[in-house]
């Protein structure tokens, strides 16, 4: 009889979100006409940049036209696209990554996911605590995990890395035991939306290159760098090359969270043993990958566009200003807060010692205001809470004034 990967079996349910909107239909219900703010998304609210809805347009049109009509496009991207990123996103900040080096996706959620499938079952893995879910539910399902403990919400054979207020939310590599083989890194951060210095990152590079480990760099949210001395890629350090694989996204900059588009750069230089990992993804993306649409390609090309450049700029510094006016707002009330400035998140400690959803259940109830608990994140996230600037700036301030009188 067929068997299933019983390693689904061991997943917890995806609780988070589905009991943050039972709570919120329960609230409304109970409070019907009271206004509710959301500030708990992570997904973007402005349209897409002027350039890229023009560019789909352009490219419906070719696709409509039988001398200009595609078919199946390159697995790896087109030429264009990955000419494009390696000049701007890599050359033009003095980091040489070539278009050979670069993988164009429908998703870093889908890369981050998939790109245990070209490294053994028997590799150890650590994730930064608290951590986007992904990284350790794929391992689950990999079977990398070993069991989950509901009651201390780990899983057996992963490491955790804890981040707290006095690392700053950006953890060590672990000293004493054994390395771990793959390790997730994502900056600036989501949930605590605090960035890593290029000296704190130096440390990773230096100590995967020391022990053979690999470092997968999630940097979806590298657009929202605004300060000095912040790497924008992890190929900015000297090494990482050798050790590093790094994932980016169009969700956050240019709001492509429901066009999909992404890519994943995996170096020449590194290697396992001596197996280039280039050519193992580029294997695993051949055989199970078909591209991403044209349409969609032209549209992420023209991010790189004069105007593609100054919309998207624009997008994020929208977004910015409402994680700024967040930050300052809840300073202002007295709490202790991370992230804002490079980061679309903001993360606060819970008053008074209130658990994560306590203090839910406060902001609901008492402010009509929805974010997200930061124990969801895993356990070094209990007793934080999660805000993003992905709303309305007129919401943003709305619910920033309900947090400074404590009302509505
Ligand atoms: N990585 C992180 C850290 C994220 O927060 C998200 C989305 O919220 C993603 C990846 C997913 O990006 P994409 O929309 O490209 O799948």
């Amino acid at each position: 009889m067929v068997r299933i990967n019983s390693n689904y079996l061991k997943l917890p349910g995806s609780y988070l979100f589905s009991e943050i909107a039972r709570r919120v239909a329960a609230h409304t219900a109970e409070n019907p006409g009271k206004p509710i703010i959301k500030l708990g998304i992570g997904d973007v609210t402005l349209p897409l940049p002027k350039a890229s809805v023009e560019a789909i347009h352009r490219a419906a049109d070719e696709m409509g036209s039988a001398d200009t009509f595609r078919g199946y496009g390159p697995e790896q991207g087109y030429e264009f696209l990955r000419e494009l990123i390696s000049e701007h996103d890599f050359k033009a900040r003095g980091t040489d990554i070539e278009p050979c080096e670069i993988f164009v996706s429908d998703g870093s959620k889908s890369d981050t996911g998939n790109i245990g499938d070209i490294f053994s079952n028997e590799n150890t893995v650590a994730v930064c605590d608290p951590v986007y879910p992904v990284y350790v539910d794929t391992n689950a399902m990999a079977g990398r995990a070993g069991d989950y403990d509901p009651e201390t919400g780990k899983w057996s054979d992963i490491i955790y890395m804890k981040g707290s207020e006095e690392n700053g939310f950006v953890p060590e590599p672990p000293r004493g035991g054994a390395a771990p083989d793959m390790i997730y890194l994502c900056y600036p951060n989501n949930p605590t939306g605090t960035a890593i210095t290029k000296p704190q990152l130096a440390e990773w590079v230096d100590y995967a290159l020391e022990h053979g480990s690999v470092i997968l760099y999630d940097a979806a949210y590298e657009a929202y760098i605004t300060e000095e001395g912040i790497p924008h890629s992890i190929y900015e350090i000297e090494g990482a090359k050798k050790c590093a694989i790094e994932f980016r996204s169009f969700s956050k900059n240019a709001g492509f969270t429901g066009t999909r588009c992404a890519y994943t750069v995996v170096p020449d230089e590194l290697k396992i043993g001596d197996v280039p990992v280039n050519r193992l993804w580029n294997r695993r993306q051949t055989t199970k990958f078909n591209g991403v649409p044209y349409i969609v390609q032209r549209a992420a090309a023209a991010v790189y566009s004069p105007e593609g450049r100054e919309q998207t700029k624009a997008l994020v510094s929208y977004y910015l200003n409402n994680a700024r006016i967040i930050l300052d707002g809840l300073k202002s009330a007295g709490f202790k807060v991370w992230g804002g400035v490079n980061s679309p998140y903001v993360w606060l400690k819970t008053p008074d010692g209130m658990t994560s959803w306590q203090f839910f259940d406060y902001m609901l109830d008492r402010l009509g205001i929805v974010g997200t608990p930061g124990s969801g994140f895993g356990p070094s996230g209990e007793g934080y809470f999660r805000l993003t600037g992905f709303g309305s700036a007129a919401n943003t301030e709305r619910a920033v004034e309900r947090i400074i009188q404590g009302k509505i």
